[in-house]
């Protein structure tokens, strides 16, 4: 495999930017109807439970649980080379969506399922990424 490569980097969007500077600040944001109360993620300009307009950022508590995960031992590009073996994981959150992420820090690779989680922030280029570590 050739050497590692430059990891991706975000790529804020429309729809992402308010998500991805609220990474940057240290803040995992979901989006929330302020007309029907759904709560999601990934950012999306309507709600799909009502198709509103009126969405809204909201701070996550960064809790969550492990739905799932897999540990990627064949890096998908030379990017990733440097990385494996990495924990990807299924995190339902407190507030009730699920997101994927990476399971960082110690013990990563001793994470389970139903395990209890928290985020933190990996920075990357100029930004973060928000990640999972185990929670004590
Ligand atoms: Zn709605």
């Amino acid at each position: 495999m050739s050497s590692p490569g430059p990891l991706p980097l975000p790529a804020p969007n429309a729809d992402s930017a308010a998500y991805w500077a609220g990474a940057k600040a240290g803040k995992l944001l979901l989006q929330r109807c302020r007309d029907c109360g759904a709560t999601w993620f990934m950012s999306r300009h309507l709600c799909a439970s009502c198709w509103s307009e009126q969405v809204e950022s909201v701070e996550a508590s960064g809790r969550g649980r492990v739905h799932s995960f897999t540990v990627i031992h064949r890096a998908p590009s030379a990017a990733f080379a440097g990385q494996v073996p990495y924990v990807v994981a299924l995190i339902d959150l407190a507030e009730g969506p699920r997101m994927l992420a990476n399971i960082v820090g110690a013990g990563a690779r001793e994470i389970a399922i139903g395990e209890l989680v928290r985020v933190t922030f990996e920075q990357r280029g100029d930004g973060a990424l928000p990640q999972f570590q185990r929670a004590p």
